[in-house]
C-alpha cells in the first residue's frame, strides 16, 4: 500500500507542512477529527503542484478559528452556512477547513440541505471521483486512504468523471469546474461525464447557479497557473459571460498576464515566491469596467485575496515614486529599498511600471547586480578568517556588496584592503604536546586537525536543494534582502572582542544557526538545507526552529520510520 504520509511529507512545502502540523494540533486540541480532502489528495498522487490545503474536521471548523488566529492565521472568509474558514497561514499557505457534511439537493439549483456527517457521507458529496479522497491524520487511521469511489484509479486513467447522474443538474456549478480541470490537468471528461456535461449545457442547467458558486469559481481562477487559458475555455464553454456578463477574453491584458508569468518565473529561480493571484486578477479584468470589476470583487468569498487585488495599483505608485527618489540614488539604497519591498510589489511594478528608470532599476536588481556577488572574494576572506562562522560575517559580507555595487571597492586589491582590518586575529598556538600518553593523547591530536564543520551551501535559486559541502568551503555570502535569515545590523567587532570571543580551541563546530544565518535564503530553506535529512516528520508547531539535538533527532526519526512502517 502506498505511503500516502511519507508522499505528503516529500510533496509539500516547509510551509505547507507546518500548515498541516498547525491545523492538526489545533483540531486535535478541539478533540477534533482532521482529514486533508480535496485537489491536495489528487496533486500527491499525480504530482502536479498542491496550490491549497482543503481540509475536513469531524465538528464545526469555525471554532477552530480563534486558536488558529493566535497561531498566525489570517481569516480571509468564514462560512456559516458550511462551517468553514478560508485561511491563509504563514508563508502564504492557502487553507480552507470545511465541517464534515452530507448535502441533499431537493430542488436543482437551490441550496443543499446540510447536516454534520462522517466523512465517508462528505465524500459523497463531492464532485469528482478524483476529488473525493480523504487522507486520515488522526492516531490510529494516519496515513488511510479513504477513496469510495475509485479516484486513485480515474487518476491512473485521466479522466473527470463525476460521482453520479444528477451531479451537473444538483450543482451546475460542477461544470465550469470540469472545464477547469480539464484545461488544467488536459484531462477528458470521461465519456459519461461528458454526456451528462452536453445536457447540462443543452438544458441551461447552468442558469441555477448559485451566486456563492459564482465567487469561488471566479476566486479559483486567480490561482490557476494558465489564467488565461482556462478563461478561453471558460468563454468557448459559455461560462465566463456567467461570472460576469461583460467579462471576455478581449477584456484581458495578454501582454501584461503573459509578463506577469514570464517575471514571476524569474522570481522563482531567483527563490522569491511571490503570490500573483491578485496581480492576475487585475490583469484578467483589465479593461471591465469598474462597476464589473467591483461585482467581482464583492462575489469573492476570500476577502484578503480582495483587498490585496484594490491595493496593487497604490502600492506599486508608491514603490515606483521611491525608486525615483533619493531613497533609491545610488545602486546599494536601491538594493536594499527593493530588498525589503514585498516581491509581489515588485512584480507588478516590473510590468506595470511607466518609467524607463524604475524598469531599470528592477531589471539589474533581478539581474546584473547579483552578478556582483562574484566579486567578493571568498578564498581570500577564508583565508584571513573572516567566516559564517563569525558573528559579524553576514555585516562584512552585506557591506562589502554593497560597497562593490556602488563602484566604492574597484579592485580585490582596495576589496582586500576593506578586509583586513575586520580579520579576526590568528588563534593562539596549540599547546604544546603534553606527556600524557595513550587514547587521551590521541583525541587530543585528532581535535587538533579537526576540519572545521560542514558548511551548508545553497543559493536562493535552488530551492531547497542546499548541499552540505566538506570545509573548508568557500563561505556563501549572505545577500542582504527579506531573505536572508540574518539581518541583524552587527557591528563589527573590535579586535578585543573578537578575540574574547573566539574559541580557544580550533575548529569548533558552528552550530547549524550560526550556518543558516550565512545563507542567503529563507529561513524556512536555510533550515531545511542545514538539517539535511529526509523530509521532516511532522512536528508540533510554533515553537521557534531550534537545532535538534543529535539523540532527539534519531529518535524522532526513528519514531517516523516506525509510523512509516
Ligand atoms: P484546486 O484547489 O487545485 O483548484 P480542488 O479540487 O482542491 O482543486 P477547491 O475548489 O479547492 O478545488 O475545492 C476543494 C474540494 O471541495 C474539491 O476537491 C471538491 O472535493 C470539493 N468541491 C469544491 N467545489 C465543489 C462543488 N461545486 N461540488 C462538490 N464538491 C466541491
Ligand atoms: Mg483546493
Amino acid at each position: 500500500m502506498a505511503d500516502y504520509i511519507y508522499t505528503l511529507e516529500t510533496r509539500l512545502t516547509p510551509d505547507q507542512q507546518k500548515a498541516v502540523t498547525l491545523v492538526l494540533d489545533t483540531a486535535k486540541a478541539a478533540g477534533m477529527n482532521l482529514y486533508l480532502t480535496g485537489g491536495a489528495i489528487r496533486d500527491i498522487i499525480t504530482g502536479f503542484p498542491i496550490r491549497d490545503l482543503d481540509f475536513t474536521v469531524q465538528g464545526n471548523a469555525l471554532k477552530l478559528q480563534k486558536d488558529l488566529e493566535r497561531a498566525g492565521a489570517v481569516v480571509g472568509g468564514a462560512d456559516a452556512e458550511t462551517r468553514s474558514l478560508l485561511l491563509t497561514l504563514p508563508g502564504g499557505v492557502r487553507v480552507e477547513i470545511g465541517m464534515a457534511r452530507s448535502e441533499r439537493y431537493d430542488k436543482p439549483g437551490k441550496a443543499p440541505q446540510m447536516a454534520p456527517a462522517t466523512i465517508i457521507e462528505d465524500l459523497r458529496r463531492r464532485d469528482f471521483t478524483v476529488n473525493a479522497m480523504a487522507l486520515s491524520l488522526n492516531e490510529g487511521s494516519r496515513g488511510l486512504l479513504m477513496d469510495p469511489f475509485n479516484g486513485v484509479a480515474d487518476i491512473e486513467a485521466k479522466v473527470i468523471r463525476v460521482l453520479h447522474n444528477y451531479a451537473f443538474l444538483e450543482d451546475p456549478s460542477r461544470m465550469i469546474r470540469a472545464t477547469r480541470f480539464s484545461t488544467r490537468f488536459h484531462w477528458p471528461l470521461e465519456e459519461r461525464t461528458q454526456a451528462r456535461y452536453e445536457s447540462g449545457k443543452e438544458n441551461n442547467y447552468i442558469e441555477h447557479i448559485r451566486s456563492s458558486s459564482i465567487g469561488h469559481e471566479i476566486e479559483q481562477l486567480a490561482y490557476e497557473d494558465d489564467a488565461h487559458g482556462v478563461l478561453k475555455a471558460y468563454e468557448k464553454e459559455g461560462w465566463l459571460k456567467v461570472l460576469n456578463p461583460r467579462w471576455s477574453v478581449a477584456k484581458v491584458d495578454t501582454a501584461g498576464l503573459g509578463g506577469l508569468m514570464k517575471t514571476r518565473q524569474q522570481m522563482n529561480e531567483l527563490g522569491y515566491t511571490p503570490e500573483v493571484a491578485p496581480a492576475v486578477l487585475h490583469f484578467l479584468t483589465e479593461r471591465l469596467g469598474d462597476k464589473d470589476i467591483s461585482d467581482l470583487r464583492r462575489a469573492i468569498p476570500r476577502k484578503d485575496l480582495v483587498e490585496a487585488w484594490k491595493d496593487l495599483d497604490s502600492n506599486a505608485h508608491s514603490l515606483a515614486k521611491r525608486l525615483s527618489g533619493k531613497e533609491a540614488a545610488t545602486p546599494s539604497r536601491t538594493w536594499q529599498l527593493l530588498s525589503s519591498a514585498r516581491p509581489e510589489m515588485i512584480l507588478f511594478l516590473a510590468i506595470t511600471a511607466r518609467k524607463q528608470a524604475v524598469t531599470q532599476k528592477i531589471k539589474n536588481f533581478f539581474t546584473k547586480w547579483r552578478q556582483v556577488q562574484q566579486k567578493i572574494p571568498l578564498p581570500e576572506m577564508t583565508e584571513l578568517r573572516i567566516t559564517p562562522q563569525m558573528p559579524t560575517y553576514p555585516k562584512i559580507a552585506n557591506d562589502v556588496f554593497l560597497l562593490l555595487l556602488d563602484g566604492k571597492l574597484r579592485s580585490r586589491t582596495e576589496t582586500l584592503k576593506f578586509l583586513k582590518p575586520l580579520a579576526p586575529p590568528p588563534p593562539p598556538p596549540p599547546p604544546p604536546p603534553s606527556a600524557k600518553r595513550g587514547r587521551g593523547a590521541k583525541a587530543a591530536a585528532v581535535a587538533a586537525v579537526v576540519a572545521p564543520p560542514a558548511v551548508a551551501i545553497g543559493k536562493p535559486g535552488a530551492k531547497g536543494k542546499g548541499k552540505v559541502a566538506a570545509a573548508p568551503a568557500a563561505p556563501v555570502v549572505p545577500i542582504k534582502d527579506k531573505f536572508a535569515a540574518a539581518t541583524k545590523p552587527a557591528v563589527p567587532a573590535k579586535p578585543v572582542a573578537a578575540a574574547k570571543a573566539l574559541p580557544a580551541k580550533p575548529a569548533v563546530p558552528a552550530k547549524p544557526v550560526a550556518v543558516a544565518k550565512a545563507l542567503p535564503a529563507k529561513p524556512a530553506v536555510a533550515a531545511k538545507v542545514s538539517k539535511p535529512t529526509k523530509a521532516p516528520a511532522i512536528k508540533k508547531p510554533s515553537k521557534p526552529a531550534k537545532p535538534t539535538k543529535p539523540a532527539a533527532k534519531a529518535k524522532a526519526k526513528a519514531g517516523a520510520k516506525k509510523k512509516r512502517k
